[in-house]
């Protein structure tokens, strides 16, 4: 469980607060599309997991508050490792991450040495370390084009994302059975109801949904993909199978246009809201610029091993590596 906050900063003007620290501890704040608005507002970059991290390894900022998940903020250190790097809450995990321990991933990869690691971006640093290729939702596609078809390959941790891509491809990907608990929770019957409220309404999907969900999106792909189709769709009404905070963005990019969330299995529960990003609030983030704390710390050993899986998909994703050369790393 999350450790409660034991202060009281009723107070406090906790925007002004914020500011104030941003200046003074020289830091830069990210927010994932998957948070509070009031975050996503005030923060300095609003993006996905690793376009936030390159973003701000670019900045010469000496601290930068990762308002997200845990797997993102060790993305941010594996890139900026002068850099301190916060999450304001610590207990911010993944139901990915947690469904991959890296000493089970490690003796499923001994037991398949014919077959390289493809990983999505979302498992620990650990993972990363034990993967020969890290992708994102964005790269995939790209990346899994150039492996030669030929080349057996493990996919974890998200079996939906796995099972998209080898439906796509033509691929024979052997899946890790972890899910993302949020777009688990998606219901095909309620989609049909609400794609029969709103005829000619197109839905766009995240590929961590399953594949009852995907068939019905007129457009699959990331949450920055679902961002630029939100943004170029002709219709006013759009139906979003993602983490529903990424409206907010939607809502002030185009403010004439409706977007609705797509709804989990009674019609209106909460249960497509990211337990886990949710943890983050505007007085966690307080204190973590206040305190330095929660820091991520990463032994440099470790941070070098998952630099390089990374360092891979960024070649492959902008076309550095041929087709040959990809092997075990
Ligand atoms: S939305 Fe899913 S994949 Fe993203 S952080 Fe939450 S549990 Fe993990």
């Amino acid at each position: 469980m999350t450790a409660p906050i034991r202060e009281n900063l009723s107070g406090l003007d906790l925007r002004a607060e914020i500011e104030r620290l941003r200046k003074e501890r020289n830091a830069v704040i990210l927010a994932h599309y998957y948070q509070k608005p009031e975050i996503q507002d005030l923060a300095d970059f609003v993006g996905d997991s690793l376009e936030l991290s390159r973003k701000a390894a670019e900045t010469d900022a000496d601290v930068i508050a990762f308002c997200g998940v845990k797997f993102m903020a060790e993305t941010a250190k594996i890139l900026s490792p002068e850099k301190i790097v916060v999450l304001p809450d610590m207990d911010a995990g993944c139901s990915l991450e947690d469904s991959c321990p890296p000493e089970q991933f490690k003796r499923f990869r001994e037991a398949h040495p014919d077959h390289i690691a493809l990983t999505y971006i979302n498992c620990s640093a650990a993972v990363k370390a034990l993967s020969d290729v890290i992708v994102t939702s964005s790269s995939a596609e790209t990346i899994i084009s150039q492996i030669p078809e030929s080349q057996k390959i493990i996919f974890g941790p998200d079996r939906h994302l796995g099972g998209y891509l080898n439906r796509k491809f033509g691929r024979e990907m052997l899946l890790w059975p972890g899910v993302c608990i949020v777009h688990e929770a998606f219901s095909e019957t309620e989609l049909l109801k609400l794609k029969a409220q709103h005829p000619g309404a197109p839905v766009a999907a995240h590929p961590e949904c399953p594949p009852h969900i995907v068939d019905h999106a007129d457009y699959v792909g990331s949450t920055s993909g679902i961002l630029q189709f939100a943004k170029n769709f002709p219709g006013d009404t759009l139906i979003v199978a993602t983490e529903p905070h990424i409206i907010h963005q939607m809502e002030l990019a185009l403010p004439e246009k409706n977007f609705i969330g797509a709804p989990g299995a009674d019609g209106n529960c909460n249960c497509n809201i990211c337990p886990y990003m949710a943890l983050n609030t505007m007085e966690k983030l307080y204190l973590a610029l206040r305190d330095l704390q929660p820091r991520i710390e990463m032994d440099e050993e470790l941070r070098l091993a998952a630099r390089k899986s990374l360092d891979r998909m960024l070649d492959m994703a902008s076309g550095t590596v041929g087709k040959g050369d990809l092997g075990r790393a």
